[in-house]
């Protein structure tokens, strides 16, 4: 099959990262007899210097008409670059934004996984970690609190107050609850929707819509969870967690919870996906420009990224599954860069790390 991907490699240690990317993706087409086209643009500061402008239209056109976008990660340090003398509408975030929204990228997917050999990264004590654990969080990204109406005023009496409403409809509900339950399927069928149902009206809505969509998948097991519970399992028992189902802000949080509790942050990919198949698909850090340039980055959450974008844009679930093979395997023939490395394995650089999982990649 012949795909075309974006390829946005962004600021700092984001061309390196993303170079290790393309040649895993690379591989896997030699191996599987696929063609990947690549269509290169720019963004966040790389953009800036360039056209003025973090985001083009142009650019932005490219991303739309192509199967996939896979990214780097964009911005500079925010004390020290120029680019954030410029006002907030022409600084490199200002793109991510514009990029999800133009793109309807509604479903945020975020992996937290507990590879065997990084253990010793991982807060938690040992009996709580027992074989590890796997889980993902799908966390809706245009609607709700961040999106709702919001505003400040002073009463008559002078004190100021502020408000902030949380919005849902039943559609934006239901097509996020969808992608979890279809995302469910392709790991070991258990969804943990989390809500706040015992006092949000839209918590009830999102409760009952979530029932209605697990009707359609007889196969998936459901419960429903308390975010405050939530929040408290993640840390006492995340074993039990397959597939966390949750609105925005509950999201924002917990999902950043269950990625620091693996303790590798260059170790942890994401998604984000449109109603149908196009995704941006970029690891959880960010551009590291106290480490670019010098070949220490770790790339592994961007080709992690990249087995993602293969998995739900492609539909290519053997070739994904050989990439994260060949990630597992690195790990436990010893190799490591800086950010996780331990006594007795061998350190490496970015390309070198690139090098060692390609060459695993099996048919
Ligand atoms: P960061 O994630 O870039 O870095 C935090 C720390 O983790 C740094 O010490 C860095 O060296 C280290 N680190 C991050 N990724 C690593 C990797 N792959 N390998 C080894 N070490 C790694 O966060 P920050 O320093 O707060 O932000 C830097 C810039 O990135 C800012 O401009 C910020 O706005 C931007 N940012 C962009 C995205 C994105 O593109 N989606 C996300 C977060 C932050």
């Amino acid at each position: 099959m012949n795909y075309r991907i974006a390829v946005i490699k962004g600021d700092g240690i984001g061309p390196e990262i993303v170079n290790e990317a393309i040649r895993v993706l690379d591989r896997v087409a030699e191996q599987y007899g696929h063609t990947f086209e690549y269509r290169e643009i720019l963004m966040g500061g790389a953009s800036i210097d360039v056209y003025g402008v973090p985001l083009t239209d142009e650019a932005l056109e490219v991303a739309k008409s192509s199967d996939a976008v896979l990214m780097g990660a964009i911005g500079g340090d925010t004390n020290t670059s120029p680019w954030y003398q410029l006002p907030p509408s022409l600084r490199p975030e200002a793109a991510l934004l514009r990029i999800r929204k133009e793109l309807g990228l509604f479903a945020n997917i975020r992996p937290a996984y507990l590879y065997e050999e990084l253990k010793q990264a991982c807060p938690l004590r040992d009996e709580i970690i027992g074989m590890g654990f796997d889980m993902v969080v799908m966390r809706e990204l245009t609607g709700g609190l961040y999106f709702g109406e919001r505003g400040t005023e002073r009463r008559e009496d002078g004190t100021r107050v502020s408000h902030d409403s949380l919005v849902y409809d039943e559609n934006e509900i239901r097509r996020i609850a969808i992608r979890g339950f279809d995302v469910a399927m392709k790991r070991r069928k258990k969804v943990t929707s989390v809500d706040k149902a015992n006092v949000l009206d839209s918590s009830r809505l999102w409760r009952a819509v979530v029932n209605e969509v697990a009707a359609d998948y007889p196969e998936v097991e459901l419960e429903h969870m308390l975010v405050d519970n939530c929040a408290m399992q993640l840390v006492r028992d995340p074993k039990q967690f397959d597939v966390i189902l949750t609105e925005n802000m509950f999201g924002d949080i917990l999902s950043d919870e269950a990625s620091m509790v693996t303790g590798s942050i260059g170790m942890l990919s994401s998604a984000s996906l449109n109603e149908g198949k196009l995704g941006l698909y970029e690891p959880s850090h960010g551009s590291a420009p106290d480490i670019a340039g010098q070949d220490k980055a770790n790339p592994i959450a961007t080709i992690l990224s990249a087995a993602m974008l293969l998995r739900y844009s492609f539909d290519l679930d053997r070739e994904a599954d050989a990439v994260e093979a060949a990630v597992k395997q690195v790990l436990k023939d010893g190799y490591r860069t800086v950010d996780i490395m331990s006594p007795g394995c061998t350190l490496v650089g970015t390309a070198e790390m690139g090098r060692q999982i390609l060459e695993r990649i099996e048919r």
